[in-house]
């Protein structure tokens, strides 16, 4: 009798987060906020890694994990989100699955609870990649997305950091408002699960002060995401106009493409060479379908946690 095998690919599944780069330093953080910061990234972590425990798909764990970050008002994404010029609260986010490289994206958005949710449904429920604040807005409504009002997504902290701004025709990263209390953001995550489909996702509140309806690099796919299970998937933070410029985060999976680098080889070049060259500060978290993780910036610091079926786990801020 000749006996049947049915082989199951499984894959070391790893999931990676951050929750924006900047100037992070220790002598502007007290005890008590680097715990939340701490807390807020393992909060995090947790929610998109009991899924992929669970044979859960990739693209699941980094919505979770992405979700989690924007529901905490310590980083600049849903709620917690800086104030634009006008003193509104625009927030991108964008998804992406690198099996079907099927990609959901929207742009200031304002009121919507998660955006990354938004995101995920103009991806799963429209032929479309990206919609804008108001038909993004009628989206939402008709898909049955959670919005909150105002008040929600207020901080006093975000607050501040655009009243320093305000009168200025300058806008900053949340990280370069000289504040004494500082406080960063965007989030995002990448995850393979075990059959060695990868996916990102990215959610942003952008920069303190924009204005003219700004967009930053966290909805364009190839910028601040991507995904494609043959090379990586990515999630960038930092100043946005470089990233789209350097259309970072594919050039990363072009240089595995075209180039065989490694993750990280790749990763390396693009945050340290190619995006320092136009003053592109920030950073970038990402994996590969072989469960390989990759946490790179070239600020002082970047909030990132990462977790795999190894055994190993991570949370870090500081260089
Ligand atoms: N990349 C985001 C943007 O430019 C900001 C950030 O990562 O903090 O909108």
């Amino acid at each position: 009798m000749v006996e049947q095998y049915s082989t199951v690919f499984m894959s070391t599944y790893v999931l990676a987060i951050h929750g924006g780069a900047g100037t992070i330093v220790k002598e502007h953080m007290t005890p008590e906020l680097e715990m939340a910061y701490r807390k807020g990234l393992e909060d995090a972590l947790n929610a998109g890694y009991t899924l992929l425990e669970k044979g859960g798909s990739a693209l699941d764990a980094v919505l979770a994990s992405t979700m989690s970050l924007e529901d905490n008002i310590l980083f600049n994404a849903g709620r917690g989100s800086v104030f634009a010029k006008d003193g509104s609260q625009e927030m991108d986010a964008s998804i992406m699955d690198g099996k079907t490289l099927m990609a959901g994206a929207v742009s200031a958005v304002r009121n919507i609870r998660n955006p990354v949710e938004l995101a995920y449904a103009v991806m799963t429920k429209s032929s479309h990649v990206m919609l804008n604040g108001k038909g993004a807005a009628d989206f939402a409504r008709l898909q049955g997305i959670k919005t909150e009002p105002d008040d929600y997504f207020f901080s006093s902290s975000r607050r501040d950091q655009w009243k320093q701004m305000q009168g200025t025709n300058e806008s900053a990263l949340d990280h370069q408002v000289a504040l004494k209390d500082k406080k960063f953001g965007t989030v995002g995550a990448a995850a393979c699960d075990i059959h060695g489909n990868i996916a990102a996702a990215t959610s942003t509140g952008g920069m303190t002060n924009k204005q003219w309806g700004r967009i930053g690099d966290s909805p364009v796919i190839g910028a601040g995401t991507y995904a494609n299970n043959k090379t990586c998937a990515i999630s960038a933070t930092g100043h946005g106009e470089m990233f789209i410029r350097a259309v970072a985060a594919y050039d990363v999976s072009c240089l595995m493409e075209y180039k065989g680098l490694s993750l990280k080889e790749a990763m390396h070049i693009v945050v340290h060479d190619k995006l320092l060259k136009i003053d592109g500060e920030g950073g970038m978290i990402g994996v590969d379908a072989k469960g390989n993780v990759a946490m790179i910036f070239n600020s002082e610091g970047m909030y990132r946690a990462m977790k795999n079926s190894d055994g190993n786990r991570e949370i870090e801020i500081y260089k």
